[in-house]
């Protein structure tokens, strides 16, 4: 009897290790998941859009893996360091797990926008990267932002992209846009 309920139970666990899907959200920083500060240097100015937190939660339930990529070109200016936004990545961490929200992964794209190099947006080399180190395809993600940037990465690599904004087709706010991207990945 105990050896076939551990066989049943190593048979669920192939059977959801197949079936239940993997799905990532892709999300923007700054004027997405955060008020745009314009260059934030500092962790006392993060502040949360309304419908963000309700968003992010909504993601969460329905079992998305949260991951931000940013472009973050104050570096490359001189405007803050790496220590800097390691320090506004931390206490952004802090505040959303007191919501019991959290973020698999931070990538951020350090260069400023005449470097050449392949990570900032709309260049894919952030999401490239993420693909590798979460094991993920691009019918697992969808692209939440708020820029041409944002829905340019998204076209690069192939992934859905839900747009903020006021513009026509786009998504009020963070909530709406979490909405769409829960239902465009629907698997049942
Ligand atoms: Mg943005
Ligand atoms: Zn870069």
């Amino acid at each position: 009897m105990a050896n076939r309920t551990r066989e049943s139970a190593r048979r669920e666990a192939n059977w959801m290790e197949k079936h239940v899907q993997k799905k990532i959200a892709l999300l923007d920083r700054d004027g997405t998941m955060i008020v745009d500060k314009v260059y934030l240097s500092d962790p006392d100015e993060i502040e949360f859009p309304s419908g963000a937190l309700e968003g992010m939660r909504l993601l969460r339930d329905e079992g998305f893996t949260l991951v931000l990529v940013t472009n973050q070109s104050g570096i490359a200016r001189g405007f803050f360091d790496e220590e800097t936004l390691e320090r506004i990545h931390r206490r952004l961490r802090q505040m959303l797990a007191e919501q019991q929200i959290d973020i698999a992964a931070i990538y951020h794209c350090p260069h400023g926008p005449d470097e050449g190099c392949d990570c900032r947006k709309p260049s894919p080399g952030m999401v490239k990267t993420a693909m590798r180190d979460l094991d993920f395809g691009p019918d697992q993600a969808v692209m939440i932002g708020d820029s041409d940037a944002d829905m340019g990465l998204a076209k690069a690599v192939g992934v859905p992209g839900v747009r903020i904004g006021a513009g026509q087709g786009c998504a009020r706010d963070f909530l709406e846009a979490a909405a769409l991207a829960c239902a465009m990945l629907k698997t049942d």
